[in-house]
């Protein structure tokens, strides 16, 4: 497997473009382009992967501690609270003390205040690391002109993220927890959760309200079936709500 060594020694050898270039022809022998425009946009979508992977291998370089990639998109049981999921990790990096960092490729937004809610929206990281000798999550936000890691590390393994206990903001949001604090807490969090999915427990009460951008029901198909809508307060063009006092 790949990893720190590796990359520095492609780096000293000038050899970096070489490599990156054979990745982004590798994952374009799996691009279905139409045609007409087929040979243009497979040209332009080479050269925009190219500098995408150009662009993060400039970040991993970046790091300071040593590294191995131990798993890519990984399939992994992940059991919580006695309810056993299957999930697929995008990465696991072995870092030199033998714990773990689990990263999470994310092309668009990537929050890790999410991680401090009881219903996080994208719980597969926490469940994960809430198993095993983990240092650290962690997205890894491919945007171009932002790329970066967005996470929260026990120690000092990646650029941009300061060690846990001295990330003054997140702690602040945290609570003043510790690791261990926080560990705890997403546990709990996470096994409430599996022991209401294994309960039955099916209210409606989507995660983030019922509307809104940060509305679970943005992506879901089945508002004609929850009937989410009739929940809904029903409000004056001037937004006053007009339920009368035996409706409520
Ligand atoms: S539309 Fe209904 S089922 Fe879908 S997320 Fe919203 S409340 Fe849940």
């Amino acid at each position: 497997m790949e990893g720190s060594e590796r990359l520095k020694e492609l780096y000293e050898r000038g050899e970096i473009d070489g490599y990156v270039e054979n990745i982004a022809d590798e994952a374009m022998k799996e691009a279905r382009i139409e045609p007409p425009f087929k040979k243009r946009f497979f040209e332009l979508e080479r050269k925009r992967l190219v500098s995408l992977l150009r662009g993060w291998v400039e970040v991993e370089l970046k790091r300071g501690a040593r590294f191995r990639v131990k798993a890519v998109e990984a399939e992994r049981i992940m059991e919580i609270g006695g309810l056993a999921l299957r999930g697929r990790v995008d990465r696991i990096d072995e870092l030199e003390d033998g714990s773990e960092l689990v990263i999470d490729y994310k092309s668009g937004k990537a929050s890790r205040n999410d991680w401090l809610t009881e219903r996080p929206k994208e719980p597969q990281l926490l469940i994960y690391s809430a198993g095993g000798n983990f240092s650290g999550v962690s997205f890894a936000r491919l945007v171009p002109g932002e790329l970066r890691f967005v996470g929260i590390s026990k120690y000092e393994v990646l650029p941009g993220i300061k060690p846990f206990e001295s990330d003054g903001n997140f702690r602040k949001k945290a609570e003043g927890k510790d690791w261990d604090g926080l560990m705890d807490f997403w546990k709990t969090a996470l096994e409430g959760l599996a022991r209401d999915f294994m309960d039955g427990q099916a209210q409606i009460d989507p995660n983030g309200g019922a509307t809104g951008s940060e509305s679970a029901c943005r992506y879901c198909e089945l508002p004609a079936f929850c009937r989410v809508a009739e929940l809904l307060p029903v409000t004056s063009e001037e937004g006053e709500d007009e339920r009368s006092d035996d409706d409520r």
